[in-house]
């Protein structure tokens, strides 16, 4: 579903320029859950926000779902975020004086859709993440878990094929943590391609798919990880 060839990234002109991506090659397929692994300042976000659409490439190829996304508009690569992406950022992003339904509605407010559609929707997508009972709360109301949860409802409220979460553990205690990944993991299951940075071994173990990255490069990718971590955790050799 992702294809990114010799992707490129340069922030900055003349003396001040960086190079932050070098040339990232990386194949997902639909339905993939990947844990995107690497040191502090490796690439793993700007990698995320060219994936997201909302950071362009220097140079290279980024293809989703065989689409150049090179080649589309300013306003087709909009659409297509709205329309195919959802996004889990690090540190939540929920507005603070609005209900957990309210926000999960949001992303549908700027797709035009009637209030009643929203609605539903809204208390689907919270329904599948078990915050219905919640919904009324504003994220002051809620646990840290929870806060991320909604932000994750948000995402999928617009049905993406693709989530994508930057560290969404990031401020989460491990047993939250663990209540994430299995979110995630599910959603998976459902046929939703995952991609999350974490900077955490015990839960890029429940990917399938690991990607390494060093000094703006991929150095790695291990596939079909999942089966063998969870029996180790399970104490089956
Ligand atoms: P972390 O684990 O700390 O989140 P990361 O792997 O996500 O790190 P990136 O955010 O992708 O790292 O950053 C890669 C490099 O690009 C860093 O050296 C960073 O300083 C630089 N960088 C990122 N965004 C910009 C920007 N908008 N302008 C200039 N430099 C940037
Ligand atoms: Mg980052």
């Amino acid at each position: 579903i992702i294809e990114l060839e010799g992707i490129t990234k340069t922030f900055g002109t003349g003396a001040a320029a960086f190079q932050a991506l070098k040339g990232v090659d990386l194949a997902i397929a639909r339905g993939d859950f990947v844990a995107v692994m690497g040191p502090s300042g490796s690439g793993k976000s700007t990698t995320m926000n060219i994936l997201g659409c909302l950071d362009t490439p220097t140079s290279g190829t980024f293809r989703f779902r065989g689409v150049e996304v090179q080649s589309l508009s300013r306003d087709q690569r909009s659409m297509l975020r709205r329309r195919y992406l959802g996004f889990v950022f690090q540190g939540f992003n929920l507005l603070a004086r609005t209900s957990a339904l309210e926000n999960v509605e949001l992303p549908l407010l700027y797709r035009g859709e009637t209030k009643k559609a929203r609605r539903e929707a809204a208390e689907r997508s919270l329904d599948k993440v078990g915050l219905l009972p919640w919904a009324s709360h504003t994220p002051a109301e809620l646990s840290g878990g929870q806060q991320q949860r909604v932000a994750i409802a948000r995402a999928l409220v617009t049905d993406p094929d693709v989530l994508l979460a930057d560290e969404p553990t990031g401020n989460l205690d491990t047993e939250r943590s663990v209540e994430i990944m299995e979110l995630l993991s599910g959603l998976s299951d459902t046929g939703i391609t995952v991609l999350m940075v974490t900077h955490e071994e015990e839960m890029a173990a429940y990917a399938r798919t690991i990607v390494h990255f060093r000094d703006g490069l991929v150095e790695r990718s291990e596939t079909g990880v999942r089966a063998g971590a969870r029996a180790g955790r399970e104490g089956v050799t």
